[in-house]
């Protein structure tokens, strides 16, 4: 009773605020097979993210039961003369508010606060087809999820992200990329097809050959032109066992060389070239010295502190070979012969052996680890960039060894240790931030998508994933990393380097055709008929809604 009159209580306010002509009545009376709700604790979850960088309160949160509950909400606001906004929100990991809104509504696709607490979830399991070799999933599904479903039929999915607590719609509202892509391409090129609500609230299945607009649009699309209720996902049979192995260079242009030598090798028979590959910077002598400890076994007697060259920057290329019991007595030599053509320093090998959904959900150990520490729920300013291949030896010099080689103070207070926390190799990437370089073969994204690369063969994603502490060292508070962001961004731009955001943030319109460039027209194009009252992920900043009496869309 007390939740049927804050919502009404809510929806009256709706009314006010941006004039929706919606009977309140009638929304409670939407015949949700969820609920929508007002409780303060899910509108205080869905006015943050993972980046807690800003905060958007919406008017009250969806938990759908169904597609249908989704394509009901959204119809509603688009048909009302004034409009509202209304964002799918995922896992909420986003950096700077993308799926927040302000005075609309949020559906929280994968439970949120409430579906975690309450276990509210209606929807079915993943369905595998073990025939087809494809998945089913519900669009707010966690890959952690799809990856168990699938496991138990012994298959899995193909190309991944690091981290597995992310919805399916999220990453592919983006790309969903890590090591593997150099293979397999993003996540968004192993979907089949899609069931997507539009902003006028028609759900319609889409892919390659039924309505391909609207899939290719909703690939990469940032959640402009629809809330993805369904994907069908490709799977392959799933490794038993993984051969995870690091090796070290002091040299830019050596490891680059190397890492550039292992994805070529993508058309090779799978014997013949590894299945994942990323690289790390290390420019902290503080990590460096705390490197072997943090990862590998300590049989390994090589003390990296003394082979760091380069004003103590150090690189690591990070390389797996898939397995199980038909191919264990080949692993070895396999990878021996993969080894034998690169240049690492020699004393710097480490291995580890470990279960394939071991490797694949590895961050999430270090997730707890930093939630116990109370180091997981700080904000995150990350930056993200495609950089071209070509620009790479510049981006080293300029950033790597330059604006965050500099940061002496940082390495400073690590030898003293200051941060107390024992590293892992991913408390170290979320805490204080090699800077991955993932590479990635631009063929394998279908230019078709909205999601934008560089415009060159090969590229990289330099992800910069680091965390602000209010501990009182300057070098790692919120101020001094976003400011460094900036510098690296008008580095980027005054020596003419063309990266592209992933995980794009701008705040004009101006910033965003930039982003699209060529593409500009095609993604407005499909805005306005996807999405055409622009009520859809509005935290993006790339349209603004039209919430008018008239129904016409404002100009930015
Ligand atoms: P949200 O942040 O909730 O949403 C992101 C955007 O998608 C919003 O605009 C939202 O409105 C929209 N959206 C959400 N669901 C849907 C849907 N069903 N239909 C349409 N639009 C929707 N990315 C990688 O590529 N590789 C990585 O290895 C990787 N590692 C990460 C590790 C961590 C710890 C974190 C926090 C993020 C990582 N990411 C990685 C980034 C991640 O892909 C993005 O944060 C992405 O947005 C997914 O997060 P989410 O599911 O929580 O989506």
């Amino acid at each position: 009773m007390t939740t049927k009159l804050l919502l009404t209580f809510a929806i009256c306010r709706l009314i006010v605020t941006v004039g929706l002509t919606v009977d309140p009545s009638e929304l409670l009376l939407l015949g949700v097979d969820g609920q929508l709700s007002v409780d303060p604790f899910e509108v205080e979850t869905a006015s943050l993210d993972f980046g807690l960088l800003t905060r958007a309160e919406p008017m009250a949160v969806l938990h759908p039961g169904s597609a249908d509950d989704i394509a009901r909400l959204v119809r509603a606001a688009y048909i009302s003369s004034h409009g509202f906004t209304v964002s799918a929100r995922g896992h909420g990991h986003s950096i700077n508010g993308q799926s927040q809104t302000s005075n609309g509504v949020v559906i929280e696709m994968s439970g949120g606060s409430r579906g975690s607490r309450l276990g509210l979830r209606k929807f079915d399991k993943p369905r595998v087809s073990v025939k087809e070799k494809h998945v089913e999933v519900w669009g707010g599904e966690l890959w952690i999820d799809v990856l168990r479903s699938t496991l138990e039929h012994g298959l899995a999915p193909k190309s991944w992200t690091d981290y597995l607590y992310l919805s399916v719609g999220g990453t592919l509202s983006n790309g969903g990329i890590s090591g593997q892509a150099f293979n397999h391409g993003p996540q968004i090129s192993n979907v089949y097809e899609l069931d997507v609500v539009t902003g006028k609230g028609e759900i319609l299945t889409c892919s390659e050959e039924k309505n391909s607009e609207l899939f290719h649009a909703v690939l990469g699309g940032l959640g402009q032109f629809g809330i993805i209720t369904r994907a069908r996902i490709a799977l392959e049979p799933a490794p038993q066992r993984v051969r995870w192995i690091r090796v070290l260079y002091s040299n830019f242009s050596t490891f680059t060389r190397d890492q550039e030598h292992l994805i070529s090798l993508h058309g090779n028979p799978i014997s013949r070239k590894f299945d994942y590959v990323e690289g790390f910077v290390i420019v902290d002598e503080g990590l460096i010295n705390n490197w072997r400890s943090s990862f590998f076994s300590p049989r390994n007697p090589v003390k990296i502190s003394s082979i760091a060259g380069n004003g103590g920057v150090l690189y690591c290329l990070e390389i797996t070979k898939n397995y199980d019991e038909s191919t264990a007595d080949t692993i070895d030599q396999e990878v021996e012969a993969l080894m034998k053509g690169l240049n690492f320093i020699p004393s710097s090998v480490f291995t580890t052996d470990l279960p394939y959904i071991d490797f694949l959900d590895r961050v999430h150990k270090a997730e707890l680890k930093l939630r116990a520490k109370g180091l997981w729920e700080v904000p995150h300013p990350w930056l993200n960039l495609f950089v071209p291949k070509s620009r790479m030896a510049d981006l080293d010099r300029g950033v790597f060894k330059g604006i965050l080689g500099n940061n002496k103070t940082t390495l400073h207070a690590w030898q003293h240790g200051t941060v107390n926390v024992y590293l892992s190799h991913y408390d170290i990437s979320l805490v204080k931030c090699p800077h991955a370089l993932v590479i990635i073969r631009p063929y394998t994204w279908d230019q078709r998508s909205s999601a934008m690369t560089p415009d060159e063969d090969v590229f990289y994603l330099v992800a910069l994933l680091r965390s602000a502490l209010d501990n009182g060292e300057e070098t790692q508070s919120l101020e001094y990393l976003t400011n460094q962001n900036h510098k690296i961004l008008r580095f980027c731009d005054d020596a003419g380097i063309k990266v592209k955001q992933y995980l794009p943030h701008y705040t004009t319109q101006e910033e965003w055709m930039d982003h699209f460039g060529d593409k500009w027209d095609q993604f407005y194009r499909r805005k306005m008929e996807f999405d055409p009252r622009h009520i859809l992920a509005t935290g993006q900043r790339i349209f603004n809604p039209s919430l008018t009496s008239t129904g016409t869309v404002s100009p930015w």
